[in-house]
């Protein structure tokens, strides 16, 4: 299932189910949100199976409404960082042996569609493609082997970052989470549909102002250096993982800092990350007023 929040002629957001061109609201149904969805996804899916796919089900069309990030605010968003060896590489820095692990804000999430705002205050402005699992079940202490048990889904982030200000002092923090910084989606695959998420075939290209289309990032999943289980692992064993967390696992290589010549995002640039199973998530680019 394609899970998406979405926002109907300026209603109230609410969870639904991505069909071909249409989406089926679950507000109808009691669910107030995806958080509340993934919590109570024990009751949720039987009862989406026989309303939502059965032939009379109300939907409305795709084209009229507004796909928003399908966690609007996540209450915690977990980056990995160097998790592609090539990436570690370019970025001249070491393998690493212990994932380095960093976090976004909610404020900086937007969804599909929605621009992401240049900083005033920063020069190096870089896109990563970076595929991220969901938490559905969670739990303290999870072994790597039970890892399936608690991932709900797969979805898209664009991990945007201000190389200036993320190098400036050893915490990437900074750099990471300025608002607009974490575009997300358009849709939570649900872990059923994805037998292998280590797999996937995974891509960034920018169309910029003047009409070129460049692919910058192209890679697959299996590249991955911590994969989910041992991230599930590592991450537990210091602190509770919550339904609806939000763990984005790392970008291969071609960032546009370690490009030669480098490549930061410039207004007018239209990003569009791409992963197989999961789907497209396109943002254009602007500069702050
Ligand atoms: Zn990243």
């Amino acid at each position: 299932m394609r899970l998406v929040t979405f926002q109907q002629n300026g209603r109230s957001p609410e969870p639904g189910v991505l069909l071909q061109q249409s989406v089926a609201g679950l507000a109808g149904l009691g669910f107030s949100s995806m958080l509340d969805l993934i919590e109570r996804w024990d009751q949720a899916r039987p009862l989406i199976e026989q309303r939502v796919f059965a032939p009379d089900a109300a939907t409305v069309p795709l084209a009229s409404v507004r796909l928003l990030a399908p966690i609007p605010r996540p209450r915690k968003f977990i980056c990995v960082g160097l998790n592609y060896r090539d990436h570690a590489i370019e970025s001249g820095l070491e393998i690493p042996k212990i994932p380095t692990i960093f976090n976004k804000f909610a404020t900086s999430v937007i969804g599909p569609g929605a621009a992401v705002i240049l900083p005033r205050n920063s020069e190096r402005p870089d896109y990563e493609a970076e595929m991220a699992f969901v938490i559905g079940k969670g739990g303290r202490h999870i072994t790597a082997a039970h890892w399936r048990d608690h991932v709900f889904g797969y979805t898209i982030v664009n991990d945007v970052s201000a190389r200036d200000i993320q190098m400036a002092t050893s915490q990437w923090l900074m750099g990471k989470t300025f608002d607009t910084f974490a575009p997300l989606g358009p849709a939570i695959v649900t872990a059923n549909e994805v037998s292998d998420p280590h797999a996937l075939d995974i891509s960034l290209r920018i169309t910029a102002a003047g009409g070129a289309t460049e692919t910058l990032q192209s890679s697959n999943t299996r590249e991955l250096i911590f994969k989910i289980p041992e991230l599930i692992e590592f991450l537990s064993s210091v602190f509770t993982l919550e339904p609806g967390d939000i763990v984005s696992t790392g970008t291969p290589s071609g960032v546009g800092f370690a490009r030669k010549p480098p490549r930061y995002l410039r207004p007018g640039d239209d990003m569009v990350v791409s992963i197989q199973s999961l789907g497209e998530l396109r943002n254009p680019v602007i500069a702050e007023n």
